[in-house]
């Protein structure tokens, strides 16, 4: 088994240490991680929360893996998207040998989704209409990453609209995420099950099974699993329900990613 999304104290909202990530998922069996820390630049330079010094994070995650030569560990992260800045974050992650790299939606004409910035003045079909609409553009421009992130990232946040205000029922926004699954297929990249969801009591993980199964219909096999953990004691949370849900989707395996190559692992 794997764990595919990890953030360590490299991001802006964890503290964590990378090692005692290894331990936990040596614990539970897990035999490889991905540690994906935030990058998420923006064209306001003041806005350096979720970045982090690539040079410093080479560094520590190399000399880990030297400590661990047993242990699968991969260099990650995970960039949060924004379409007028591709060609600068193409040419930036290029520079260094990052080994797995998770794509995200993360805000919407600069305005951070997961701080609730993005939601005043919207309804909630404009606002998921334009998450998708970026989301489309992004998995266009952004022909670098391996793995797109948490593609129902939304239904996390909209509790910042008002509290009772639920998760809106996104099949209206079917075409959108079709085309978006489509042209992932297309260009032979993935997408992950984050079972972040869970632990923000959604009941399931990203994404939900209508676009699960969907992905799997259009011919979507490559799949990695991802618990978006912060904290260490959450690495593989709801593991068991994920595989589950994976498995009704019609899956058959999750997949890793080395040296350039997907590689499919059984889960039946
Ligand atoms: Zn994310
Ligand atoms: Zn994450």
């Amino acid at each position: 088994m794997i764990d595919y999304h990890l953030h360590s104290h490299f991001s802006g909202d964890s503290v964590e240490d990378i090692e005692a990530y290894i331990e936990r998922a040596q614990e539970l069996g897990i035999q490889s991680i991905a540690i994906t820390d935030h990058l998420d630049p923006f064209p306001d330079k003041t806005r350096d929360l979720f970045l982090f010094n690539k040079e410093d994070y080479f560094k520590e995650l190399e000399e880990i893996q030297s400590r661990h030569p047993n242990f699968d560990l991969r260099i990650g992260a995970e960039l949060g998207m924004i379409p007028s800045l591709v060609e600068e974050n193409r040419k930036e992650m290029a520079r260094y040998p990052f080994e797995f790299i998770i794509g995200s939606v993360h805000s919407v004409d600069y305005q951070d989704i997961g701080s609730g910035e993005f939601f005043p003045g919207r309804s909630l079909e404009e606002a998921y209409r334009l998450y998708y609409e970026a989301m489309l553009d992004c998995v266009r421009l952004y022909d670098f990453f391996h793995v797109l992130g948490h593609i129902d990232y939304m239904d996390r946040y909209v509790s910042y609209i008002s509290k009772d205000t639920k998760p809106l029922d996104d099949t209206r926004f079917k075409d959108l995420i079709t085309a978006i699954l489509k042209e992932i297929i297309r260009t032979d990249r993935g997408i992950e099950y984050n079972t972040g969801g869970y632990r923000k009591s959604l009941g399931h993980g990203h994404p939900k099974a209508w676009i699960l199964e969907k992905y799997y219909a259009l011919g979507g096999r490559i799949l990695t699993l991802g618990s978006d953990a912060h904290l260490v004691k959450d690495l593989g949370s709801n593991f068991d329900q994920a595989l589950e849900e994976i498995k009704k989707a019609g899956f058959k395996e999750i997949f890793s990613y080395k040296d350039g190559n997907f590689k499919g692992e059984s889960i039946l």
